[in-house]
């Protein structure tokens, strides 16, 4: 892949008028490469294009729509090997993950073009045809994140699309290298102005929500950042959807069989370097099983190889970017300060790369910090629990309610539990599992909406009801 990054307005390569912004290797700390600033100006122009290009794209029927997202699915699949190694790059998570991010995005956009939207007949008699269509917004304005920044692009460009609208797409600033890649690629694909992907600093996000040629705003990322979008979007009543932060409880019952279940809940906890809204961010684990539970995981942890996501072997990379690096840090300086006991994995590379130990925090009091605030990051506190009400009612008390699991051999038990969660997924002896054709949301502050499944289709379409008299 060469490494001259463009934006794509109007299904043209751009550089950025605001010039280049730097983009850095969170394995070394060192800036690698630049992305293009966009400018005020070349905003104004990816909104006007994708307006443009709204009548044309939501008047080509949807089967055709959906044929190229066939076609977007196999060009990303074309590139994958190359992109992965820019992924890990710019991402750090190691190049066979980052492979499979984008081989299940490629997925994901198949999958989603077989999606369609429901027609309801509500009443066909002989003096009137009642049914409701579903129709597009407009043009979307998509936020994405640094942690699955391919997937969760996708995840919003496919139902989207699909549906009728057309888009402008900003990635995060930590990752916008692979996105403006698959912009390149996709603008051979889709019509002029169908998809835009611009890239910018801090000040290009907040530009988006206010701008008024939006009709909708699709955002992931923390439930900080999702209020301000709500509060920009409500000047144009823009219509929205916030997949935001989690702290995410997993409940471990005494019955589980402990060989079998620390493998998965620390993968579940640790992948991509726990940057994920719906890892295990409380691990609540029955005292009778809390001792060799923990024992397990540290030796997890200690066998784990923390490194260069470049470098074979790598099983965790660092973390993303150097905000959330020092986020992290200060979150253990406090457990540190607090003399909570901290059990730690493998060494870390040192030197100026973004790389934590992976942590678990041994039985913290309910209250600390560690266990209040979404770490995203590898400091995961385990935590003892004597009663099923009582541990239900502290997985409960978290003003998040993304995900959670359960882990038991008595499946009956672990789904009434499952039931009690306030969370939008919730896992029984599994994790991370996610699907196309099933909603994805946050309950109380970890969003507003779904992606995925009908209900994310329907985010990209407003009902419109049509009665016929005979
Ligand atoms: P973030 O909120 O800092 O940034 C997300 C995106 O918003 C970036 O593209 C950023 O440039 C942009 N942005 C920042 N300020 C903005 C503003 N005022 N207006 C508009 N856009 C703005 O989040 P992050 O650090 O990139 O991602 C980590 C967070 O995302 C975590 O809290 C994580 O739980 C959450 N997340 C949620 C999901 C989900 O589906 N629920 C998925 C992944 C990540």
């Amino acid at each position: 892949m060469t490494s001259d990054y463009k934006m794509t307005i109007n299904g043209r390569p751009v550089s950025g008028a605001d010039g280049k912004f730097e983009v850095f290797n969170p394995a070394t700390g060192q800036a690698f490469d630049a992305a293009p600033e966009c400018s005020q100006a070349q905003l104004d122009e990816a909104v006007a294009a994708a307006r443009a290009a709204y009548p044309g794209w939501r008047a080509t029927p949807i089967d055709e729509r959906a044929e190229l997202l066939r076609k977007a699915a196999d060009a990303l699949l074309s590139v994958a090997d190359d992109m992965s190694r820019l992924f890990s790059r710019e991402q750090g998570r190691p190049v066979d993950q980052a492979l499979q991010e984008i081989q299940g995005a490629a997925q994901w956009l198949q999958a989603v073009s077989a999606m369609r939207p429901p027609i309801r007949v509500a009443e066909d008699s002989e003096t009137q045809f009642v049914e409701t269509k579903y129709v597009p917004l407009g043009v979307v304005c998509a936020i994405a994140p640094w942690n699955f920044p391919i997937n969760l692009a996708i995840w919003k460009i496919a139902p989207a699309l699909l549906a009728g609208n057309t888009m402008v797409l900003k990635p995060s600033p930590f990752t916008p290298l692979c996105t403006l890649k698959m912009g390149e690629l996709f603008a051979g694909i889709f019509p002029p102005g169908v998809l835009n992907v611009i890239t910018g600093g801090d000040r290009l996000g907040p530009w988006m929500t206010a701008h008024p040629g939006f009709d909708k705003i699709s955002f992931t990322g923390s439930t900080a950042t999702g209020k301000r979008v709500m509060e920009s979007a409500a000047k144009d009543l823009k219509r929205l959807t916030l997949e935001l932060g989690g702290n995410d409880a997993a409940i471990v019952l005494p019955d589980v069989d402990l060989d079998d279940v620390a493998q998965k809940i620390f993968f579940g906890a640790f992948f991509n370097t726990a940057q994920i809204c719906v890892a295990t961010k409380r691990l609540y684990v029955h005292e009778d099983v809390y001792d060799g539970l923990r024992d397990r995981l540290v030796a997890i942890a200690q066998a784990t190889k923390v490194g260069d996501g470049a470098e074979q072997g790598t099983n965790l990379g660092p973390i993303q970017n150097k905000r959330q690096y020092e986020r992290v840090l200060e979150l253990l300086d406090d457990a540190k300060s607090n003399e909570l006991t901290l059990l730690q994995g493998a060494d870390v590379p040192s030197g100026e790369g973004y790389f934590i130990p992976i942590t678990i925090v041994d039985n913290p009091p309910e209250d600390s910090r560690v266990v209040q605030e979404e770490a995203f990051g590898p400091i995961l506190p385990m935590l003892k629990f004597e009663s099923v009400d009582d541990v239900i009612d502290r997985a409960n008390a978290s003003e998040y309610g993304l995900a959670g699991a359960v882990w038991s051999q008595d499946t009956d038990q672990a789904i009434d539990i499952a039931r009690r969660m306030e969370t939008g997924t919730i896992w029984v002896n599994q994790n991370l599992m996610l699907r196309p054709d099933t909603p994805f949301g946050g309950h109380k502050n970890s969003g507003f909406g779904s992606e995925n499944g009908e209900e994310g289709l329907l985010e990209f379409m407003a009902p419109q009801a049509v009665y016929v008299a005979k």
